[in-house]
């Protein structure tokens, strides 16, 4: 791919964060599109206020359009590009959907410095013991719950992740 492709679908995302951050006011600085095989396929843009979804994040509004639109909850040979480096949700999200590259405008320090979008502390949070994260994080009933693994771990149709 051409480097007029990559800044054609990055300009597409930086377009989209600029519809959620100031033209239609549905959230923070963030767009995202998915590309397959040269073409965006989905586009996604932060929508966390309108929706009081604290989840709503472009990319993950991009890779649920995307799988809707390919009927699978895998996007392999996808690309995603988003306007500002992702948060940790959004990386796991883009690693389950099997995205192939990510492109990115803004670091998480330009999200930190002109947003105050905290990305980093969730970072920071994820390397720390589970027993020390501001977070409480304790194990309990772990037999039940692991009594329904055995049980998926017998099925023979199970699904493939
Ligand atoms: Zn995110």
């Amino acid at each position: 791919m051409d480097k007029k492709n990559h800044s054609e679908f990055m300009q597409r995302a930086i377009d989209l964060s600029r519809k959620a951050s100031i033209v239609d006011k549905t959230g923070g600085v963030f767009g995202a599109v998915i590309v397959k095989d040269g073409k965006i396929i989905a586009e996604g843009y932060n929508q966390v206020m309108k929706q009081n979804d604290p989840t709503w994040h472009a990319e993950m509004h991009a890779i649920r359009e995307a799988t809707k639109k390919l009927g699978t909850p895998h996007l392999d040979g996808c690309d995603l590009y988003t306007s500002a480096e992702c948060c940790p949700m959004c990386l796991a999200a883009a690693y389950w959907a099997h995205i192939k590259h990510i492109y990115y405008g803004a670091t998480a320090g330009d999200s930190l410095k002109y947003g105050s979008f905290a990305d980093m502390n969730i970072l920071d949070e994820i390397r720390k013991e589970p027993a020390k994260r501001q977070i409480s994080f304790t194990e309990i009933m772990r037999p039940e719950a692991v009594a329904v693994w055995k049980e998926f771990a017998e099925m023979p149709d199970r699904a493939k992740y």
